[in-house]
Formats: structure tokens, C-alpha cells, sequence
């Protein structure tokens, strides 16, 4: 691989920039006056002081949002929801680059992802706002031609969005468009290792006429902040993004309110090459797969199913690409992969990769830290000879692994990929069309790519299946996930019935 200079300057405490709580449409320190520091994984110094929220915050915010559902959001139309998503969308469009530099600063993300990802994200408040006039419900035929019955689509209130740090905006923002478009208001807790997007976010949106209440922010360095914001009674749904773990307590604790919870989590996703396939393509979708963002994507494409007969070259060519990716800076345009976002991941992903080694994987480039480099990089790296019950093969790494395995059979191939507890994505790479098909009915994942890998859009589906997470995010689908369905019977004739029958 190729590195650029490792830079590391500390930043003396002048240098923070400082951040509050976004809550009732204002920007606000927390109510303990508590802050805490954020760092810059690059250069692994702390950039940011961010109000550290606590319950008073966190009630005052859910009020907040309560109000505004009771009241002014709630009244509101769908197509007045639309015209404020579009509003949204042109907002965030416009303030880009802010946005884009707040998220390389937070997490460590490449400037170029973080731009081709900004260009993307105002897609998904215009697609939405195509949704939110079109929240229609049925006439149903009765039983009893004196009843009309219809239903209707309304929204479910104060929804708790819970998002992960490795691309806080993107995971708001699937959470964000649809609810509002179905007319839910939401407080959004970010992770604290990476909150001050979403923080900026709100006020920009508040700026642009999304009003107060509709969309509050907290964050705090206290993890117990989450956990309340699932139990509190007046947050009627959550949607969370995180990983497997958190994701089944959230389960459990949401389940024990009697509240729905959204759950999109983990996965380790497979990438299935046949020797029909254009191993150019394939070598350049793995590497997309698992090397963008470092491998902190849940969609991590971080298992390598190869035919035996192309195996050897797959690897050699995945190899020499890795080795020519660019680390460093992540604000430089030219950088092609940047640190790993924060300490404890750093040191889970050379702890996993220490393990791998030690039970005997095959090394083929990469294996720790990125020679050359400060800040917390680890080299882009592939293993062979690793056993299908490895703990770098079953659990997801969230770093830049690939772990490589061939097969023989098509039926092998298919158990391979579905050998796994998690059940986000998976590719197939073959030009055998009839393949093709067969394997994406037969993949027990939420999402196939055939000849490609990491595309996704606001108006396709998500939704993880097993350990990968509940429900779905994006696509029409993903309105009935911020709805509730009411069923309305009106009686026609004026009359009376037997009361003692059930009516039909
Ligand atoms: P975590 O599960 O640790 O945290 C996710 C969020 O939950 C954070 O905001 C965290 O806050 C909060 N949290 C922590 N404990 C609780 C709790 N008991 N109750 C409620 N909320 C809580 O995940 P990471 O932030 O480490 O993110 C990485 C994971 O996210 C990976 O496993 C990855 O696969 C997954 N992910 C899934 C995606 C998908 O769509 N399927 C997309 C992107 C990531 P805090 O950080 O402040 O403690």
C-alpha cells in the first residue's frame, strides 16, 4: 500500500470547537452544564467539546418532540410534509462541504466518500417527499353491505432514532425522511463518538423551517442514555442501527414496553465468485466491498467465496490492489482509506486479525497496524486458509478484513455463504444468468447484488435478515414501519342491531 506522511498535531483546548445538544429548536448546553471531548482518530487528538447529555435533557427533549406532534407537525399535511422534506433535501445539498468536513473530522471518513455520499442524501428527502402525499388507505368491501369501512395510515408519534458511528448522517437520514414524511416526530441520539453531524444537521434544519420539536438531538457519554431513551414511555417506536448485541437489548428492553423497534444491525456479508465470472469486476467489487470505509460498513462484503479453479489469482489480484490502496489523511481527496474511527474499534479489529493468526490463518498481505502511519490504520488485509468455524469467519470484524475461502459446487458455494448467523447482503459474480437467479433466491440475506457490490438507494429496499436485524429501512416499504393502520366502520342505515351477536 501506499501512505502518505502521518501527520499528528494536538489540539490545546482553545482549539475545540464547541457543540450543544439540539433540543425545542434550539442549540443548548446540557442541563448539568457536563461536556465531553471528541476525537479526531487521525490525528488521535480530541477536536470537539460536546454537551453531555443527561435524563433532564433527554425529557426535555422527548417533550419537546411530543409537542410538536400534539401540535404544529401534527396538523400539518402530506403534501405541506413534503414541501418541508424537499426543503430539507435542497438544505443539505447546499451545506455539503460543512457537513462532509464535520464527518472526516468525527470518525476519520474519507472527504471523497463523504462527498459522493452528500450528493446522494438530499435523493432521499426528495424521494420521501413523493411519499408523503400519497399516505392513503383503502375502502374495504364489507361482509355487511350496511357498514362502510375504510382504513387509515397515521403516523406512530415520538420515534427514537439510535444510529451507530460509522456514518452517522447516512444512518439518520433513512431514519429521518421516511418518518417525517409519514408525520412522526423523533429524537435522534447519535453516538458520541461521532454526534456533531447529526448536531449541526438539526439546526441547519430548524434554520431552513422544520419546526421546533420536530427533530431534537441528544448525545452523552453516558451509554445509559440510550437505554432511557428506548424505555421512555412517551417514545412510541425506535429505530436503531448498531451492532447485534446493543441491538438485542434494545429488542428486549422495547419489547418489554410494548413499543416496535426497527432493528437494522451486523452482518458478514459474502461475496461469491464463479470462474465463469469477469474476476476484473469481481477483484475491483470485493475491494469496494471490504476496504471502503476501512470496513465499517455493515454491509462489509468481508467473506470471499471462490471457485477453486480462480481462486489463487482472485486472491493475487485482490492482494495487489489492497497493497496499492492509498492511506491517509482522510480530508485529502487522493486518500483512498482512512483510520479506523475510534480506539476500541482499533484495537477489536488487531485483536480479531492477532487471533486469526494465531489458529493458524495464511497471511496474504495486511495482518495489523498500517506500517508508515500514525493515527489508528490498519493495513488492508486478506487472510487465507481460514476455518469455516473461526471466530474472524463468524463474527463481524467492522475493520478492513477479508477472509477467503474456496469451493467446488454451486450447493457448496450457496451453504457456504448461508453458513453464517447474520443476514445483511451478499454478491454473486457470474455471467451464467440462470445462476445468477438461483443463487438470489436462495441467498437467506435482505440484499443481493449481482456483478456489483455496495449499491443501494433510497427507493430499494434494506432489511437484515437473523442476527442482521428487524423490519426494513427504505423503499415503500419501509412507510409502514412509521405508520399504524386504523380500521374505520361506519354504519350506514341508522339502525340498531342484536347486541349480543358479534357484527360483521
Ligand atoms: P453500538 O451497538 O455500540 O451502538 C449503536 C448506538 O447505540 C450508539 O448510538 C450507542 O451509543 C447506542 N447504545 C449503546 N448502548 C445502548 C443501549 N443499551 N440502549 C440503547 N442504545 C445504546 O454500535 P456501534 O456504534 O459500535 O456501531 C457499529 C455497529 O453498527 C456494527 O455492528 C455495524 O454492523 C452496525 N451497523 C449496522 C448498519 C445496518 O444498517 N445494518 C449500518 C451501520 C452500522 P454510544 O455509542 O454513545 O454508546
Amino acid at each position: 500500500m501506499t501512505t502518505s506522511p502521518a501527520r499528528h498535531h494536538s489540539a490545546a483546548p482553545a482549539d475545540l470547537e464547541e457543540f450543544g445538544l439540539f433540543i425545542d429548536g434550539q442549540v443548548v448546553p446540557a442541563a448539568s452544564g457536563a461536556t465531553f471531548l471528541s476525537e479526531d482518530p487521525y490525528r488521535e487528538a480530541p477536536w470537539a467539546r460536546i454537551a453531555d447529555a443527561g435524563t433532564e435533557d433527554l425529557e426535555r427533549a422527548v417533550g419537546s418532540a411530543r409537542r410538536a406532534f400534539d401540535g404544529e407537525w401534527g396538523a400539518c399535511t402530506g403534501f405541506e410534509r413534503a414541501q418541508v422534506l424537499r426543503t430539507i433535501g435542497d438544505t443539505i445539498r447546499d451545506n455539503g462541504d460543512l457537513l462532509a468536513d464535520l464527518e472526516v473530522r468525527d470518525n476519520g471518513k474519507l472527504l471523497r466518500e463523504m462527498r459522493g455520499q452528500l450528493e446522494s442524501l438530499p435523493q432521499y428527502y426528495y424521494y420521501f417527499a413523493g411519499l408523503a402525499d400519497k399516505l392513503d388507505g383503502r375502502t374495504v368491501p364489507p361482509l355487511n353491505p350496511d357498514y362502510f369501512a375504510f382504513t387509515r395510515r397515521e403516523p406512530i408519534g415520538v420515534i427514537g432514532a439510535i444510529t451507530a458511528w460509522n456514518s452517522p448522517l447516512l444512518l439518520l437520514t433513512v431514519k429521518l425522511a421516511p418518518l417525517l414524511a409519514a408525520g412522526n416526530t423523533c429524537v435522534a441520539k447519535p453516538s458520541e463518538h461521532a454526534p456533531t453531524s447529526t448536531l449541526v444537521l438539526a439546526r441547519l434544519l430548524h434554520e431552513a423551517g422544520l419546526p421546533a420539536g420536530v427533530l431534537n438531538v441528544v448525545v452523552g457519554s453516558d451509554p445509559m442514555l440510550g437505554a432511557a431513551l428506548v424505555e421512555h414511555p412517551q417514545i412510541d417506536k425506535v429505530a436503531f442501527t448498531g451492532s447485534t448485541a446493543t441491538g438485542a437489548r434494545v429488542s428486549g428492553s422495547a419489547g418489554a414496553h410494548l413499543k416496535p423497534a426497527t432493528l437494522e444491525l451486523g452482518g458478514k456479508s459474502a461475496q461469491i465468485v464463479f470462474s465463469d465470472a469477469d474476476l476484473d469486476a469481481a477483484a475491483n467489487g470485493i475491494v469496494a466491498g471490504v476496504f471502503a470505509a476501512a470496513g465499517q460498513t455493515c454491509m462489509a462484503g468481508s467473506r470471499l467465496i471462490a471457485h477453486r479453479s480462480i481462486f489463487d489469482r482472485l486472491v493475487s489480484t485482490v492482494v495487489e490492489r489492497a497493497e496499492a490502496i492509498r492511506l491517509g489523511d482522510p480530508a485529502q481527496a487522493s486518500t483512498e482509506m482512512g483510520p479506523i474511527a475510534n480506539r476500541a474499534q482499533y484495537d477489536k479489529v488487531l485483536g480479531l486479525l492477532e487471533e486469526a493468526a494465531a489458529a493458524g490463518a495464511k497471511i496474504e498481505c495486511g495482518g495489523g497496524p498500517a506500517r508508515g502511519q500514525g493515527g489508528l490504520f490498519v493495513a488492508p488485509t486478506v487472510l487465507t486458509n481460514v476455518g469455516p468455524a473461526s471466530r474472524i469467519v463468524r463474527e463481524e470484524v467492522f475493520g478492513p478484513v477479508l477472509s477467503a475461502c474456496s469451493f467446488d459446487t454451486e450447493q457448496e458455494a450457496l451453504a457456504l455463504a448461508n453458513d453464517t448467523e447474520f443476514g445483511l447482503a451478499s454478491a454473486v459474480w457470474t455471467k451464467d444468468i440462470h445462476r445468477a437467479h438461483r443463487l438470489a433466491a436462495g441467498l437467506k440475506v435482505g440484499v443481493v447484488w449481482i456483478n456489483s457490490y455496495r449499491v443501494v438507494g433510497p427507493n430499494m429496499p434494506v432489511g437484515g435478515r437473523g442476527a442482521s436485524g428487524l423490519g426494513v429501512e427504505n423503499g415503500v416499504e419501509v412507510m409502514h414501519e412509521y405508520t399504524a393502520v386504523k380500521s374505520v366502520w361506519v354504519e350506514l342505515t341508522g339502525g340498531t342491531r342484536d347486541p349480543f351477536t358479534l357484527g360483521h
